[in-house]
């Protein structure tokens, strides 16, 4: 049986590390991970309790609620997971523009990082995991056997979120989602916690002119690799 391995899919917002990371978790039957998902979940308590006002987020009032908040991944019905705060399904409430912007918020705060790197390295601790986010290769599984960093034109990625969001329903503005993409790319590239970065060790992927097809190829091809090195490794 092939050794199961830790994946670790970092990268700008709105660039398709979700898509990618749960195709491949599919496909070779690992656990997929959206830690974003985690970030959104605190970001949507603190909307929903006041603790978020203009922007600015009660740093100690979420300090005292942050160790007892229930933050999980259940199956749903589609045979993906559906984020749960406190028992309840937040899985479409997390995705709007505003739990995105308030999420690149609280994220910035060391507290929530930490509870946050805490909870994700124990959903991993027995590999088989693909988890994307933004510190995934740096700061969660600095370990992680393969570690991908997903990027793609600031114009791209906000016109794939633009037409996602129209989808869902959603009433929003091309311009709107363009400047939220850059606006989140900022924050997350410029705070002093665990500001997103590329991992040494890690591959670029930018798939700005890739086709869906052709990057799940590309995934493919580098998760066998990295496959083949622990394989090789083993038998030193
Ligand atoms: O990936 P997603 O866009 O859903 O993440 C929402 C926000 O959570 C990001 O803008 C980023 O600020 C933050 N985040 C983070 N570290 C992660 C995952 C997400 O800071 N590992």
């Amino acid at each position: 049986m092939t050794e199961k391995i830790n994946i670790a899919i970092d990268g700008h917002s709105s660039c398709g590390k979700s898509t990618i990371a749960k195709g491949l978790a599919q496909k070779i039957g690992y656990t997929y991970i959206d830690s974003g998902a985690m970030y959104r979940a605190v970001a949507l308590y603190c909307i929903q309790n006041g603790l978020i006002k203009d922007g600015v987020v009660d740093e100690s009032a979420l300090k005292t609620k942050i160790q007892s908040l229930q933050i999980e991944f259940r199956p749903n019905t589609t045979g993906g997971a559906d984020t749960y705060l406190n028992d309840k399904n937040v899985e479409s409430e997390i995705r709007s523009l505003e739990a995105a912007s308030a999420a690149s918020k609280v994220s910035t705060l060391k507290f929530v990082r930490q509870t946050m790197v805490y909870l994700q390295q124990q959903m991993g601790k027995n590999k088989g995991v693909v988890m994307d986010g933004r510190d995934i290769g740096t700061v969660v599984f600095p370990d992680a056997e393969l570690k991908l960093f997903v990027t793609a034109k600031p114009e791209v990625r906000a016109d794939r979120r633009y037409k996602e969001l129209i989808n869902k329903g959603l009433d929003v503005e091309y311009n709107d989602v363009l400047a939220n993409v850059i606006e989140r790319d900022e924050r997350d590239s410029n705070r002093a916690e665990s500001p997103l970065r590329q991992a040494k060790d890690s591959v670029v992927l930018d798939n700005s002119d890739l086709t869906p097809e052709q990057q799940f190829e590309w995934t493919m091809v580098a998760y066998q690799k990295a496959i083949d090195k622990v394989t090789q490794t083993d038998q030193l």
